[in-house]
């Protein structure tokens, strides 16, 4: 049986037990850019028969992750109401059960599966014996070929079996002409009888996988390399059906600076955790279509339309790719400072919001603000940093870290010199310039130079010594302001009480 086809159409196919790893995001991107680069589909199925781990919460975070990434799906479950949109569905697993049960039928009434009834026990006692005669064979199931009618009696009267997929007429070696990594062999004796229903009915991943991508046209299977094993059973299964199977593709995977898969002892591998830490999904994009791609032209900034254009599967290559997040966090940096400043404010704000700062709201101010912070600012997060000390409520010294410059017999002249020279400015608001002015003019009537000049005006502007760079903040700030911070650190020092408030 041959299907006629030869739409491009791909898919990626979660299962709902966690959250979206970025490997798995990389591999919807792969699937994405694949059927956008050939005007093919892009279906998002649902693997979700292993009802103990699958849950609808793990269900909703990977559609909304995949949707923050702006990776959407021609077919499959709608963003939204989870309902389906397409015309192969149903699009999740767990309401294809009467499909499968059908084609499990087929494959027992052709004698090319059969029900097994050994326990667990039974099971463990045989590999044990094929252990201790030093053997790498697979275990046989004595329920092999037994009757059907014997079989269904025992069930009739209530027995468990599982269904066993037969792999005996059809262990030879598998090669694979895999899109990616060239010829892959597999050796005969690679399976065994492998099983295709639990003893509750419920199918497993091999063989769900291969009736839906058959059934959904699937053309190309594009994912994680960890899947080969489960390839040739699918091989198999596809073999026993007598379908054409789809080509295959196998993503190599993705490895943290030891060289040891990605985990996250070494930092954020969910998708939402990057959200969360202020990346840009079209960074994180860029970013993980590098993972194992690389662009004709070598280009290293893109945008999914660049990479959509440019995508060939000649160019994924089959060797590990090494994450490194500090080139993530750059690529971040390079693709918010593309955007325009209200943008930028648009997407930091809810991040200075949930820290509780208050801030200008008026647009120029923040524009502004934006500009020059912007080449500070490689992830959004690194917003909070930067604008706090522009918010007069969260004004404090820092005792500990001021002890020093609190405690310098030149302060209190500097800080006088400080507040009259501010005062006297005939503007609300200081250029870079100005400040720099006057500070040299401190400098000048307070005799002082270096730290003991410096300190004491660092502490009156942001509460501490160090830290920000004054002549980036204080454009930003008023006069007021920056008055008021002034009063709080002098009366400090003249150990007036209530200083601190
Ligand atoms: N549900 C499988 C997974 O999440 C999909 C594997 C496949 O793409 O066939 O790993």
């Amino acid at each position: 049986m041959y299907q006629a086809t030869s739409e491009v159409r791909v898919r990626f196919a979660p299962s709902p037990t966690g959250y979206l790893h970025v490997g798995g995001a990389r591999s919807a991107l792969f699937n994405l850019l694949y059927a956008k680069h050939n005007n093919g589909k892009f279906i998002l199925r649902i693997e979700d028969t292993d009802q103990e781990r699958s849950t609808q919460e793990s269900l909703e975070m990977v559609v909304s992750d995949l949707q923050w990434l702006g990776l959407n799906w021609d077919e499959g479950v709608d963003p939204k109401t989870l309902k389906d949109i397409g015309p192969y569905g149903p699009y999740k697993q767990s309401e294809r059960l009467d499909i499968y049960k059908k084609y499990a039928q087929q494959l027992l009434d052709q004698g090319k599966a059969y029900y097994c009834f050994m326990t667990d026990e039974e099971l463990d006692a045989a590999r044990e014996k094929i252990k201790a005669a030093g053997l790498h064979t697979h275990v046989e199931s004595p329920y092999e070929n037994k009757l059907m009618s014997e079989a269904l009696e025992r069930i009739a009267k209530g027995d468990k079996a599982v269904v066993r997929f037969k792999t005996r007429e059809l262990r030879k070696e598998y090669i694979l002409k895999d899109l990616i990594r060239g010829e892959v062999k597999f050796p005969s004796d690679m399976v065994g009888d492998f099983v295709m229903l639990r003893s509750d009915g419920m199918p497993v991943y091999n063989f769900c996988c291969v009736i839906d991508d058959y059934l959904m046209k699937i053309s190309h299977v594009l994912r994680a390399e960890e899947h080969l094993p489960n390839t040739l059973r699918q091989l198999m299964i596809y073999e026993g059906l007598g379908w054409k199977t789809p080509e295959f593709g196998h993503i190599s995977l993705i490895l943290d600076d030891d060289r040891q898969k990605l985990s996250k002892r070494k930092g954020a591998v969910a998708c939402d955790q990057f959200k969360k830490d202020g990346y840009l999904p079209s960074a994180m994009n860029n970013y993980m279509a590098l993972l194992g791609w690389s662009h004709p032209e070598d280009k290293e900034i893109m945008s999914l339309g660049d990479m959509e254009a440019a995508f060939t599967l000649d160019r994924v290559h089959a060797s590990g790719a090494v994450f490194d997040r500090v080139k993530l966090k750059w690529m971040n940096a390079q693709h918010l400072r593309a955007l325009p400043n209200n943008e930028i404010w648009k997407l930091i704000s809810p991040y200075l919001i949930e820290v509780g700062l208050k801030l200008p709201t008026d647009s120029d101010w923040q524009n502004r603000s934006v500009e020059t912070f912007k080449s500070y600012m490689e992830i959004l997060t690194d917003a909070v940093t930067l604008y706090s000390p522009l918010d007069d409520s969260k004004y404090e010294i820092n005792m500990v870290e001021s002890d020093e410059a609190l405690k310098m017999e030149s302060t209190k002249v500097v800080l006088q010199a400080w507040k009259e020279l501010v005062a006297a400015h005939p503007t609300e608001t200081f250029t870079e310039a100005d400040f720099l002015a006057i500070q040299d003019a401190v400098k000048a009537k307070s005799g002082q130079k270096g730290k003991n000049l410096f300190f004491p005006i660092r502490v009156a502007l942001i509460g501490k010594p160090h830290g920000a760079e004054l002549k980036i903040l204080v454009p930003l700030m008023h006069k007021k302001s920056i008055l008021e911070r002034a009063e709080k650190a002098f009366a400090l020092i003249n150990g007036k009480a209530g200083a601190l408030c």
